[in-house]
């Protein structure tokens, strides 16, 4: 839908309608403070593609539940010598289609009378100090504030001082012909695979007992070719789900970054970059969506602040437990395996997921951290410190 805006001049910019940029874009739109605020939406998509299946786990309900697509009380991790099912009661492992979440997202901010969204491919983004020029294939538009959803892993070619691994990974949406899955169960990360010298897992999530969607990821440095992920894809589901006739429904892939970079350079007064542009994905997991929730409720009461958007992020502790972690698994790779196994073996998965959340206290933290092989830590935190 290419169509010229007559308004070129807006109060916020915010480029990119996925996770970050539809659930700011909401945000502004729903509260009373931001009325008299005109504010543009732009993605070089239309957002009508179910390009992504989100996962998270959260305590009771929740702002998504209404598009929850499964949910699962228990989850499943493997190692090489260890396997356990867990109940994570009070928490959820709740899933969400990415279509499901653009359509609804994209409905209610259509009936904000200040948001404007238009598909247009963003090619340059100018900070002009006092305001911000963000040209696109659909005309030049000026903003006081821009925020930047998009993301190149380009941005990190020209550092070397904080390791950058990927969460890389293929999944596949099969339906078998015969019950192969357990719908109750989610497999959070399985081990038991061969790892080839690196961090490799399968996760599974299950529909129901004939249709799941099993994904091959690793956290490595590099990319494979595409045979590599689809014929483990393929052994897996023949081995271990003992199944061999079953269709191919739907596919996806991912890139996530993982890194202790420095994101907060990129952004000036005026510009902000949000979601995995603004380093919003968890280096250690690549979990980014929850993450991404709970900063732009922060980020909403930030902007009544009127302050400069640089100063927007901050780092904290777990920002250095998983910089620990990355110079790890970047230094030698193969030792991905054994940390989770640990972690999970000496943890429960409900202090695993408050840690993740960045929500425990320095005794629950030394818990963690005490349940994974100290060794390989302590040398990390020599390393970085001399
Ligand atoms: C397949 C997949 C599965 C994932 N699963 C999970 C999960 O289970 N849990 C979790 O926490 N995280 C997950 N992630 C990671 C993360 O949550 C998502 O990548 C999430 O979409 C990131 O949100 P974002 O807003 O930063 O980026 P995006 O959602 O990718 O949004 C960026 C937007 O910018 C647009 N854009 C890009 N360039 C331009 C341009 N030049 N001009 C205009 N528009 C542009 C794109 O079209 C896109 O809509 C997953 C990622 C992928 C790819």
């Amino acid at each position: 839908m290419f169509f010229e805006l007559v308004q070129t001049d807006y109060d916020f910019i915010i480029i990119g309608a996925g996770a970050a940029g539809l659930m700011l874009a909401d945000a502004l739109g729903s509260d009373p403070y931001f009325k008299d605020k005109t504010v543009l939406l732009l993605d070089k998509d239309a957002k009508k593609t179910n390009d992504r299946t989100w996962c998270f786990w959260e305590k009771n309900a929740g702002d998504f539940d209404k598009i929850i697509y499964k949910s699962w009380s228990q989850i499943e991790f493997s190692g090489e010598n260890y396997k356990a099912d867990h109940e994570i009661t009070p928490y959820s492992y709740k899933m969400l289609r990415g279509l499901d979440f653009y359509n609804s997202y994209l409905h209610r901010i259509r009936s904000y009378g200040n948001i404007t969204f238009s598909q247009a491919l963003v090619v340059d983004i100018t900070d002009n100090k006092n305001h911000v020029t963000v040209t696109s294939e659909n005309g030049s538009f000026h903003a006081k504030k821009v925020f930047n959803s998009t993301f190149d892993y380009k941005s990190f070619y020209k550092q070397s001082k904080y390791p950058v691994l990927q969460q890389h990974f293929i999944g596949w949406f099969i339906k078998s012909d015969k019950a192969v899955f357990n719908p109750e169960k989610a497999t959070f990360m399985d081990f038991s695979i061969p790892q080839m010298g690196n961090t490799r897992f399968m996760y599974v999530l299950p529909f129901s007992e004939t249709e799941g969607l099993v994904e091959y990821t690793l956290f490595s440095p590099s990319v494979l070719p595409e045979e590599a992920y689809e014929s483990a894809i393929k052994e897996y589901i023949e081995e271990k789900l003992e199944c061999t006739k079953y269709e191919i429904i739907e596919k996806e892939r991912g890139n996530i970054p993982m890194t202790c970079f420095n994101f907060s350079a990129n952004n000036s007064d005026n510009i902000l970059h949000i979601g995995i542009a603004g380093g919003w994905a968890k280096p250690s997991t690549g979990y980014t969506f929850m993450s991404t929730n709970r900063k732009i409720k922060e980020l909403v009461v930030f902007l009544k602040r009127n302050k400069p958007l640089h100063t927007f992020n901050s780092k904290d502790r777990y920002w250095y437990y998983d910089l620990l972690l990355l110079d790890i698994l970047y230094e030698d790779n193969s030792k991905g395996r054994r940390i989770f196994e640990s972690l999970f073996k000496g943890s429960s998965p409900q202090l695993i997921f408050k840690f993740l959340d960045e929500d425990t206290n320095l005794k629950e933290d030394l818990q963690i951290i005490s349940s994974c092989p100290k060794t390989y830590f302590i040398n990390a935190l020599l390393k970085r410190l001399f």
